[in-house]
């Protein structure tokens, strides 16, 4: 029966999932296997395979998007017919090429991170796809620039889209920025809201040292999100956990 099979399979997947840490949030890799095959990498932009297979042989890649995430951006940003976007954290540049690609001709990307070797190793391929010319790329943190920005009256929400990924002990800091540049009606999608699946786990849980590290600022961002006035939110399992906020105010 159906819902039997179901029960003995979260049964016996249960104990593969409790290290802390796993990475990916579903019940099993198989289920997760079964959506990149069937829905994902059938579709992919043959640039984005190009960018993935690359970034796969970088010893950082623990870092990029996944493919699923790359398809959920793409389509929501034609969805919100996003022009004018932000990112913040590009290593490089999957997320960045899923935006580019989503975005009209005339379409912006204000693109930031500390790293630009990282970027440039992907440019290529972004070149090749046609889409560089919607890019702008700021090499270093991206707090001073988004002051830079929030000085400026006419950046006030001008952006219909923004994409942080980045330093996430940073991101309520972003936030404060964000809210006022970030259009009304227009969203900010903050990554790995649900930290390796580490929000849940007791504080004396196995733990790699850096997930441990941002665990407790990803906890106070959680929160702080849940109560701003100003955002309506959803919280989606995609990927590592992507927190979508609706400026309303
Ligand atoms: N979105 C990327 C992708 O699709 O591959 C992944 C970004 S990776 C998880 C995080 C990035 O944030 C790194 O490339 C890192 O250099 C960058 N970063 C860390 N601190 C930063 C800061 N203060 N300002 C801007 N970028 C930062
Ligand atoms: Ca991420």
């Amino acid at each position: 029966m159906a819902t039997n099979n179901g029960e003995q399979n979260q049964t016996s997947e249960a104990g593969r999932h409790q290290e802390v840490g796993h990475k990916s949030l579903l019940q099993s890799d198989a289920l997760y296997q079964y959506i990149l095959e069937t829905s994902v990498y059938p579709r992919e932009h043959e640039a984005m395979k190009e960018l993935r297979e690359l970034t796969a042989k970088h010893p950082w890649n623990i870092m990029t998007t996944s493919a699923d995430e790359g398809q959920f951006l793409n389509m929501l940003l034609k969805l919100i017919n996003a022009k004018n976007t932000m990112e913040i954290g590009v290593y490089t540049g999957y997320s960045l090429l899923a935006t580019a690609l989503a975005l009209p001709e005339d379409g912006k990307i204000l693109a930031m991170d500390i790293n630009k070797e990282n970027y440039e190793l992907g440019l290529p391929v972004i070149k090749k796809a046609g889409v560089d010319h919607k890019i702008t790329f700021k090499e270093g943190p991206a707090l001073p620039v988004l002051d830079e920005l929030v000085k400026d009256e006419k950046n006030h929400g001008s952006y219909d889209f923004i994409f942080v990924d980045a330093d996430k002990d940073n991101y309520l800091n972003y936030h404060k920025r964000l809210i006022d540049l970030v259009k009304v009606g227009g969203l900010i999608g903050y990554d790995n809201t649900l930290w390796n699946g580490s929000v849940v786990a007791p504080a004396d849980a196995p733990m790699r040292k850096y997930v441990r590290y941002y665990r407790d600022f990803v906890l106070e961002l959680n929160k702080a999100l849940a109560v701003d006035p100003r955002i309506e939110i959803c919280m989606l399992p995609v990927g590592d956990g992507i927190t979508l906020c609706r400026r309303i105010n």
